[in-house]
């Protein structure tokens, strides 16, 4: 089978590699039938990440399963389902109490589509080894498109965990979204549809502000801070300097959530922050705990995931495309 393979800035290649097969009666194999960047996965390809090439790209996708081992119950060869960008357990204490990111029975962060706590491919591979499936694995519901779900791996699901808890303990709150990928529009979807009773998206991209109206938010190129004005915010942007501006626009003892990834050092406002009572949190998303809670919504017909992907192309085309800037191409794989 084939890896796509990150060799260089802005270069990946398919890399031959065995075909992966069972090692437990726990394990499933899956083939990835519609795949798609992670917004991080741009600023590895433009050469902003901190690992070494090569490796094994990719860590969002739906995919079908081919085979699965003895001890598996919860899903069957010829399933759709979504595989998470974390590998996990399910039966460890952390696992047990929803921090799948932090599953101790596998080396820290071990996951796919970069060689940390070990290799364990990508998932824009042509096969994939899922080594605890009934854990991992979460069924796509009927009637949920994989190419518009690609992105419950992380992106949307995460955009649902950077949003949707902090709306349900503060209904109808004002959000404020600075971001520059798939993530923040995400985030804009989902706080109109539970409620938001305003959504401020802040990005230079013109056409990303133009997708994001369509979700009811209000737009701007750059944020110019004005205290006291939103109750939650999310950064999606990586860079610190924008976080800092995030954080000067809140009222008191609002949340504001990063999506991480700050690969350059910088400062945080921490006296403006402390004067307003800023509860900041920045956290790799554990995010097999709530793509159940991600999918529904995106079953309810209140959101349109499938308005951010914006190119539907061949899964043989990955190595010539995926280095082209797209908001979110999704690869398809022509025999589904
Ligand atoms: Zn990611
Ligand atoms: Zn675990």
């Amino acid at each position: 089978m084939r890896e796509l393979t990150y060799v260089a800035k802005r270069t990946v290649e398919w890399r031959e590699a065995p075909d992966p097969t069972l090692r437990s009666g726990r394990e499933a194999i899956v083939a990835p039938v519609a795949a798609t960047p992670c917004d991080v996965d741009s600023s590895i390809l433009a050469g902003h990440g901190f690992i070494e090439p090569p490796f094994a790209l990719g860590h969002e996708c739906v995919a079908r399963v081919v085979e699965t081992g003895d001890a598996v119950t919860a899903v069957a060869p010829g399933d759709l389902v979504v595989v998470p960008w974390s590998i996990n357990c399910g039966t460890c204490d952390r696992c047990r109490a929803g921090l799948t990111a932090h599953c101790t029975a596998v080396p820290y962060m071990a996951m796919y589509g970069a060689p940390i706590g070990g290799r364990r491919g990508g998932l824009f591979s042509d096969l994939v080894r899922v080594p605890y499936a009934d854990a991992m694995l979460v069924p796509l519901p009927a009637g949920l498109d994989p190419v518009a779900m690609a992105s419950a791996s992380d992106n949307w699901s995460l955009a649902w965990r950077l949003v949707a808890p902090h709306l349900k303990a503060r209904p109808g709150a004002r959000v404020l979204v600075v971001a520059r990928g798939s993530i923040g529009l995400y985030v804009c979807d989902i706080a109109r549809a539970l409620g938001a009773s305003e959504v401020l998206y802040v990005d230079p991209d013109p056409e990303h502000r133009t997708l994001a109206r369509t979700f009811g938010a209000a737009t701007a190129e750059t944020l110019e801070p004005v205290p006291q004005s939103f109750d939650i915010a999310v950064e999606a942007t990586g860079r610190v300097e924008q976080l800092a501006l995030a954080l000067k626009c809140l009222t008191p003892e609002a949340i504001c959530e990063s999506a991480g990834n700050h690969f350059r050092p910088g400062e945080l406002p921490l006296l403006d922050m402390y004067l307003t009572g800023v509860t900041l949190r920045i956290a790799r998303d554990s995010v097999r705990a709530h793509i159940p809670d991600a999918l529904a919504l995106a079953a309810s017909g209140t959101v349109a995931p499938e308005k951010v992907v914006s190119h539907v192309i061949d899964w043989e085309d990955l190595p010539a495309a995926l280095p082209e800037k797209h908001l979110k191409p999704v690869f398809v794989r022509a025999d589904e």
